[in-house]
C-alpha cells in the first residue's frame, strides 16, 4: 500500500477538521478510529512475495496511517505525492540528499540553516560532491544555482528566522534543471506547503511542532515524483533510518491537536515579540509575523502561519544566562514547538554564528498573559 494523500478525506473543509482527521482509515465497526501501534519485525507471508508487508523495516501498517496523514496536511487534494516518514528529522534531511546526489554532483545549502548541515556538507564532500553554501534571506541562492543538481532551502531559517521566496526560488531552480527540497520543520505544514509552491521535497523534522510534545523524535519527506521518492524509500531501506511504531502512532495521535497547538503558539509569540519589542535590552528581535520584521513580506506571500519561535539579543552572554535562569514558565532547553514553552543561549552550542547573547525562544501553549508576564519579569530580575 503506497502512503499517497487525500484518501477519505473531504478536499474542501478546514485545517483543524483536516487535522483531526487525517490519515484515519475506513471506519470498521468494533474497531478503533486509530488504529493502535503494530510492533512487527516481520509479517505472515506464505508463498510467494506480494503486498505491502512483509519485513518492518521496509513497511508498517503504522507508518503508513501517518505517512497519509502527512500527505493530506502536505499536500491537501493534490494525488500522487507520496510521503515517507523516518526516525529522525536528520534521517530524512539525508535520506534526500544522500539519495539525490552523486559525486560529481553540486548542491546549495544554507549558510546559515540547522546546525547539524555542516557535518552533513562535510560527508558530502567526502563522496566528491561540491557543496555550495548561501544565505537564507535575499534569494541570494540564485547566484549559486547554475550547474547544480539541488537546491536545499531552510524558511524560516533556523535559529535566524529569515525567508526565502519557495516559489522563485523553485522556478528558477528548476529552468536550470535543478530539484528543490525545503525544510519545513519550523513552518508546520499548516503554515507553508513547499510543494504547492512547486518544491519537489517537502522535508521536515517531526520532533518539533508538528508532534508538539518533546517526547517524539521523528522525520519525513514529501515528494511528487516517483522516482525520485523510490530513491528516498530505497535509502531508508539501506540505512534502516526507521521510525519505531510507538513513535509514529504518538506522531498520529499528536497531529489531531495541530491546528489547535499552531494557532496558540503562534499567535501568543506574536503577543511575546510585541511585547519583546518595547524593551531596550533587546535587539536583533526577529519574528517573521511582525509586520515590520524583513522577513513579513516574503513570509506573508508564501505562509499562512509565521511559526512559535521568536529570536533576540540580550546586551551579554551573562544577561542571557541571568534571563534563562529567572523564568520559571520556560525551560532552559534546546529544541522547539513543543507545548511547554523552552528558550536558550543558542550560542552555547557553538556552531550557529550568532552573538553570545543570543536567545532562540519557543512559545508554548501556557495562557499568553502568564508567559509575557513571566518574561517580562525574568527581563526585570536579570538587569542587575
Ligand atoms: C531539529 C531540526 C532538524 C533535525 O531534526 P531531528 O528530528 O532532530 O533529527 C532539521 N531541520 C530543522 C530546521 C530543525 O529544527
Amino acid at each position: 500500500m503506497s502512503a499517497t494523500s487525500g484518501q477519505g478525506l473531504p478536499e474542501a473543509g478546514g485545517e483543524g477538521t483536516r487535522a483531526v482527521r487525517a490519515g484515519l482509515p475506513e471506519a470498521v465497526k468494533h474497531e478503533p478510529t486509530l488504529p493502535g501501534p503494530v510492533f512487527a519485525a516481520h509479517f505472515h507471508l506464505p508463498g510467494e512475495v506480494t503486498g505491502p508487508y512483509s519485513y518492518g523495516r521496509d513497511d508498517n501498517p503504522t507508518w503508513t496511517l501517518l505517512e497519509r496523514a502527512i500527505g493530506e496536511l502536505e499536500a491537501p487534494g493534490q494525488d500522487g505525492v507520496e510521503t515517507l516518514v523516518f526516525a529522525s528529522g536528520m534521517a530524512a534531511i539525508s535520506s534526500v540528499l544522500f539519495s539525490q546526489l552523486r559525486a560529481g554532483d553540486a548542491v546549495v545549502l544554507p549558510s546559515d540553516g540547522y546546525q547539524v548541515l555542516p557535518m552533513v556538507r562535510a560527508q558530502l564532500e567526502a563522496y566528491g560532491i561540491e557543496v555550495r553554501t548561501a544565505p537564507t534571506g535575499g534569494d541570494a541562492q540564485l547566484d549559486a544555482l547554475d550547474g547544480a543538481r539541488l537546491l536545499w532551502i531552510e524558511t524560516p531559517s533556523n535559529p535566524g528566522l529569515d525567508v526565502c521566496d519557495i516559489r522563485r526560488l523553485a522556478e528558477a531552480a528548476h529552468a536550470r534543471g535543478a530539484l528543490v527540497a525545503v525544510d519545513n520543520t519550523l513552518a508546520t505544514p499548516l503554515g507553508q506547503r513547499p510543494l504547492e509552491l512547486g518544491a519537489d521535497f517537502s522535508v521536515a523534522s517531526g520532533t518539533k511542532q508538528l508532534t508538539g510534545h518533546g517526547d517524539v523524535l521523528l522525520g519525513y519527506v514529501s515528494g511528487r515524483d516517483p522516482d525520485a521518492m523510490a530513491a528516498v524509500r530505497r535509502w531508508r531501506k539501506i540505512v534502516g533510518a526507521i521510525a519505531g511504531p510507538m513513535e509514529a502512532w504518538l506522531a498520529h495521535r499528536s497531529i489531531a491537536t495541530l491546528q489547535l497547538r499552531v494557532d496558540r503558539q503562534n499567535a501568543t509569540a506574536l503577543v511575546l515579540a510585541e511585547a519583546l519589542r518595547e524593551r531596550p535590552e533587546v535587539t536583533g528581535l526577529r519574528y517573521p509575523g511582525l509586520s515590520d520584521d524583513p522577513s513579513h513580506k516574503v513570509a506573508a506571500q508564501q505562509m499562512r502561519r509565521f511559526g512559535c519561535v521568536v529570536s533576540f539579543t540580550l546586551p551579554t552572554r551573562a544577561r542571557a544566562d541571568r534571563f534563562l535562569d529567572a523564568l520559571r514558565l520556560v525551560d532552559d532547553a534546546t529544541s522547539f514547538g513543543g507545548v511547554r514553552s523552552t528558550a536558550e543561549r543558542r550560542r552555547r552550542w557553538g556552531g550557529d554564528a550568532v552573538p553570545d547573547g543570543f536567545i532562540r525562544f519557543s512559545v508554548g501553549a501556557e495562557d499568553p498573559e502568564d508567559l509575557v508576564a513571566d518574561v517580562l519579569r525574568a527581563l526585570d530580575a536579570s538587569a542587575s
